[in-house]
């Protein structure tokens, strides 16, 4: 199989092939097509397997195909830790630099203030960490989230194990229903499982 077959446009396939990917990893071959389908997916994926570009690509497919007229947020991605939200940041501003998709980091460690002076901008892509991101939700009046299409809940045991299963379910139940979410874990654990049975709705899932 090839990223080519699966009929992205130019600019995502520019934005692969500048970062050195042309040929998609199992994960990536089977989660984009579903993905881009708008069904929710649950991925049983370890860090290595190529799981954020398998996520990245079809959030940046559906923002290109279904442009905005004015800037809105529409993504929420949620990882367990600030590092790891900064890599997933930087593949995803290389996935995009053929696009003007725009991004927002909001983690700790980084002033809020500055934070929510560029969510008001209304970035496209929000990546976050469950905790930062719950502050900018209850503090935040400028901050909307009603207008988020797609949640993506990346190392999803990990976030669990970290405490945050109040904060998931939180989150969860304050963004629209009719949202697509995507749900990444290692493991397969009960909580995770619970939390896949309160927030997905009929997802379709990948081990690899
Ligand atoms: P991830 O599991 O998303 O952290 O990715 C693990 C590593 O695989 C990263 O270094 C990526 O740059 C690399 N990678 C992801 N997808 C591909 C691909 N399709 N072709 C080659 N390398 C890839």
């Amino acid at each position: 199989s090839s990223f080519q077959g699966m009929s992205l446009s130019r600019p995502i396939l520019r934005g692969l092939a500048s970062v050195g990917f042309t040929k998609p990893t199992p994960i990536q071959a089977k989660a984009i097509p579903i993905a881009l389908m708008g069904k929710d997916v649950v991925g049983g994926a370890v860090t290595g397997s190529g799981k954020t570009a398998a996520f990245i690509v079809p959030i940046l497919e559906r923002l290109l195909y279904r442009p905005k007229k004015v800037p809105t947020s529409r993504v929420v991605i949620l990882m367990p830790t600030r590092e790891l939200a900064i890599q997933c940041h930087s593949v995803a501003v290389k996935l995009a630099s053929y696009t003007d998709i725009k991004f927002c980091l909001a983690v700790g460690g980084l002033s809020l203030k500055v934070q929510e002076a560029e969510l008001r901008l209304r970035p496209d892509v929000v990546i976050a960490t469950p905790g930062r991101f719950i502050d900018h939700m209850r503090n935040s009046p400028s901050f909307a989230i009603e207008t988020i299409e797609i949640l993506v809940l990346d190392e999803a045991d990990r976030m669990l194990e970290d405490g945050f299963a109040d904060e998931l379910n939180e989150i969860m139940n304050s963004l629209n229903k009719s949202r697509q979410t995507m749900l990444f874990s290692a493991t397969m654990t009960s909580s995770v499982d619970r939390l896949i049975r309160a927030g997905l709705n009929k997802p379709v899932r990948i081990m690899v």
